[in-house]
Parts: structure tokens; C-alpha cells; sequence
């Protein structure tokens, strides 16, 4: 088991493509059977509502982070274990980080590649080493390791830049990746 904490960002859609619904119910439920509990935007929409419902309905914990002002727009989901309001978007992200052993990162928009290069640049700065999975269902990632690469190759990051976090393709070598860092 691995009891760990797991922030995950992901769209407030559901995207194009069924696959990226698929792989976010099971990761729920994967994340569930392992005691992990959830730490996420605490939204009922998209793959975020998704995840927390397939942790919850498999006996999950979860811990939900949302601003004031979001709470209609992404429908805040206030029966879970730990419903947190915050004043504005960075204290939201500073909350579900400090809350978190794991970052693992869905299918997703503008929102989620903010999340992303967010944990992201703070490794790189050395500021932590929690692990950062993308989770690249169906490709859906490619183009965004495509430009880490053009930037490392174009000299605008150091090499190192691209250990800091790990690419998966299906949910469960998501906990696998987990469990080589537990
Ligand atoms: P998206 O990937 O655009 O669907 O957004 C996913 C989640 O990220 C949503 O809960 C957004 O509210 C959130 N989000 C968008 N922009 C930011 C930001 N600058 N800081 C924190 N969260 C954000």
C-alpha cells in the first residue's frame, strides 16, 4: 500500500477523446485501493470531478482546494473528507502543494500546464523533490515533451530539466512510478 498524499491536476473538461475519462476513472480507483488520498481543486467538472468521484466511490480520501470566486463556476464538490476555500488561485496551489507527497498530472488545459510548470520550475529551483508524474494518455502529452525538449535543446534549460519528472502512459504504471519513489 502506498498511504501516500497525491495532488492531481487535470482539465475542467472532460476533452476530446473518451480515452482521457477512461484513464482518469482508473486512476481513481487505483489510487483508492492503494490508501492514497486525493488532493485536487476540489471542481465537480471535467476529469477533475472525475477522479474525485472514482476515489471516493472506492473508499478514497479526498482533499478538495478551491478559491472563493470558482466555487459556482467549477460547482465545488463539498462532500468530501476536507472541503478548503482559499482567497485566490496561488494560495489554492500553495495549499494542495504543501498537502501533497506526489504530483501527478492528466489531460488537461491552460489551468493544468500552469500547475504543471508551476511544480515544475520549483524543482528545478531545488525548492522540492516531490515526484511529478505526467500521466500522457493516448499522446496527449507529446507536444508538451516535445517543447521541454526544444528548450534543452536550444539551450534555455539544462538537461537535468527533463529528469525531474516521469512520463507514463496508462494509470497503472502512474502507481508504479509511485511506488520506485515511496
Ligand atoms: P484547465 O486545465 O484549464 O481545465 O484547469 C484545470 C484547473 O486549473 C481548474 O481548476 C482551474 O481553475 C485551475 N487553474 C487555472 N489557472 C490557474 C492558475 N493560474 N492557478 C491555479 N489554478 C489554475
Amino acid at each position: 500500500m502506498l498511504s501516500l498524499s497525491i495532488c492531481v491536476f487535470c482539465g475542467s473538461r472532460y476533452g476530446s477523446d473518451d480515452a482521457y475519462k477512461k484513464a482518469t476513472e482508473k486512476l481513481g480507483r487505483l489510487l483508492a485501493e492503494e490508501n492514497c488520498r486525493l488532493v485536487y481543486g476540489a471542481g465537480n467538472i471535467g476529469l477533475m470531478g472525475t477522479v474525485a468521484q472514482n476515489i471516493q466511490s472506492n473508499g478514497g480520501e479526498v482533499m478538495g482546494v478551491i478559491p472563493e470566486h470558482l466555487l459556482e463556476v467549477e460547482v465545488g464538490k463539498t462532500d468530501i473528507n476536507n472541503f478548503i476555500v482559499t482567497q485566490n488561485m496561488h494560495e489554492r496551489k500553495k495549499v494542495m502543494f504543501m498537502n501533497s507527497d506526489a504530483i501527478i498530472i492528466l489531460p488537461g488545459g491552460a489551468g493544468t500546464l500552469d500547475e504543471f510548470f508551476e511544480v515544475l520550475t520549483w524543482a528545478q529551483l531545488k525548492l522540492h523533490n516531490k515526484p511529478i508524474i505526467i500521466l500522457n494518455v493516448s499522446g496527449f502529452w507529446d507536444p508538451l515533451i516535445e517543447l521541454i525538449n526544444h528548450l534543452v535543446e536550444n539551450g534555455f534549460a539544462d538537461q537535468s530539466l527533463k529528469k525531474l519528472f516521469k512520463v507514463v502512459s496508462s494509470p497503472r504504471d502512474a502507481i508504479e512510478a509511485l511506488k520506485l519513489t515511496a
